[in-house]
């Protein structure tokens, strides 16, 4: 009936299509992300470049700080020429043949590769999480917050499948196939947006057509206030900055100590212990997932719910085809731990523990957003004490060092509760406080300050050998506590003065 929006779990149908369509982007990218440096610094026998870890790093440094760079571009485009859905599509499917090029096998294809998802990312990411904003207005707008919590579950179960699919594939069958699995998926996903588009009536349609519930532009709203706002907008992403960089570091950092772990077997109660993480993790993303869909299936019968059917079951085909293999050949009753396997945990815990954030805010305690930013920051520092803790046995200069399974395990808890405080709370104000005219563009301000972080995380995570030789692990993790806390401090602090700038946005 029309007049009538369809709701599934208090959201606009609609939002589902955007769920599907980041999460199978997402899966491309961190699918790829996850093989990037691996493939760069295996010998050339085993498929790679033979590349050093330092080298192989700046470019993955370089290249994640150009995918967060190109949103401000395509942010401005879809404001001044093509609007957010156009801007969509034509990322997707860019990224999607940058994913292609990867498959192959020669340095030019490579590189090629890496650029079209450079430029294709910059269309899509800052306007897939635009239209997610125009989906609200005066009419619902108390489901936004939940909406974008719900959007960043999407972004993290295809950063899950990504990372442990593409990178199984990629490290154990051959790179390329790793490259284009994820090829595969942002097609299909691409695909699901272009043809499902239709559930979104002329919202992101074109630039000059602005849905008339998107109430926070009305050209009333005086200047001094669309100003203030836009400053708390730049306040926000620059303090993300000190978020995202430190996180990425981490990454690496956990990596580099996770790798340790590879072709570790465990026995007795710890290999008990992973035994039944390793199930959950693979059985609860799964089981959410197909929950979210019987629910999407029993709201409407629209279209696109087929496409998605078939791209999940696919995916749970392919899924357990993985676990197959990983069985037979690693011996999971040995309880081997794969290299990907801490690189998946942040993801995870973001996908259980999002739905208790959502309802922590909505039920119990729902502080403003500068203070739930502060927060974030303090949670993130404290998983780098967990580190720093773990880390403390281990000499100055030592090349390979474990941590235990337990402080590396919390680290990535904290850190997810602390991502949990700030990413997709920050993506609702940024949608919030943004003139319409100007939405696109702002979320490029807010992945600008993404890719400072990563270009920086990148370079320190190249001297990461260096700086072990002069400060103790413990020491380096210490700093990354204390800084991390500080920002968090202050933005607190700024509580009272930021409430000014955003003049009544909560
Ligand atoms: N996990 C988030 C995403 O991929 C992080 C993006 C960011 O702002 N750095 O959407």
């Amino acid at each position: 009936t029309p007049g009538v929006p369809h709701t599934i779990l208090g959201q606009p149908d609609s939002l589902f299509v955007l769920f599907f369509t980041e999460m199978w982007e997402r899966f491309s990218y961190y699918g790829m992300r996850a093989l990037l440096v691996l493939y760069l610094i295996s010998e050339a026998s085993k498929g790679g470049w033979g590349w050093t870890r330092e080298s192989a790093t700046s470019l993955y440094g370089w290249y994640t700080m150009l995918v967060y760079l190109t949103p401000i571009l395509g942010g401005y485009l879809a404001d001044r020429l093509l609007g957010t859905r156009r801007a969509v599509v034509l990322g997707g499917f860019i990224i999607a043949a940058g994913h292609i090029a990867l498959f192959f096998d020669t340095r030019v294809s490579f590189f090629l590769g890496l650029g079209l998802v450079i430029i294709g990312t910059g269309l899509f990411k800052p306007n897939i999480s635009a239209i997610v904003g125009q989906l609200y207005g005066k009419d619902n707008e108390g489901a936004r917050d939940g909406g974008y919590t719900l959007f960043y579950m999407g972004v993290n179960a295809g950063a899950f499948f990504g990372i442990s699919l593409c990178g199984y594939i990629g490290e154990k069958i051959s790179w390329h196939f790793g490259f284009g699995l994820a090829a595969v998926f942002m097609i299909l996903g691409a695909l699901q947006f272009y043809l499902g588009q239709g559930i979104f009536g002329d919202i992101g349609a074109a630039p000059d057509k602005k849905p008339a519930q998107a109430v926070q532009e009305a050209d009333d709203t005086p200047s001094n206030v669309v100003r203030d706002r836009l400053i708390a907008i730049c306040v926000f992403s620059f303090f993300t900055i000190f978020f995202w960089f430190a996180f990425e570091q981490a990454g690496g950092s956990m990596t580099i100590f996770a790798a340790d772990y590879t072709d570790r077997t465990l026995v007795g109660t710890s290999g008990t212990i992973f035994k039944i993480a390793n199930s959950l993790m693979t059985l609860i993303p799964v089981a959410i997932l197909s929950a979210l869909l019987i629910q999407l299936m029993r709201g409407t019968g629209k279209r696109y719910l087929s496409s998605n059917l078939l791209l999940v079951l696919a995916l749970g085909l392919i899924w357990a085809l993985a676990l197959w293999m990983l069985g037979r050949e690693f011996g999971f009753d040995q309880s081997e731990i794969p290299a990907t396997w801490f690189g998946v945990l942040n993801s995870f815990f973001l996908v259980i523990l999002a739905p208790m954030f959502s309802k922590l805010w909505a039920r119990y305690w729902n502080p403003s957003g500068p203070v739930k930013f502060g927060l974030g920051l303090v949670l993130l520092g404290l998983g780098f004490a967990a580190l720093s803790y773990g880390a403390s046995g281990i000499p100055q200069g030592a090349k390979t060092a474990q941590i235990s399974m337990v402080y590396l395990t919390l680290a990535y808890l904290l850190h997810t509760m602390g991502e949990l405080c700030l990413s997709p709370v920050g993506l609702s104000y940024i949608s919030k406080l943004a003139p319409a005219r100007l939405l696109g563009l702002m979320f490029g301000v807010w992945f600008v300050n993404a890719a400072i972080a990563n270009f920086l995380a990148g370079f320190t995570g190249g001297y990461i050998d260096k700086i072990s030789e002069t400060y103790s692990m413990s020491v380096f993790f210490l700093i990354f506590t204390a800084i991390p806390i500080g920002a968090g401090v202050l933005l607190m602090l700024l509580n009272p003065w930021m409430k000014k700038l955003m003049h009544g946005v909560r």
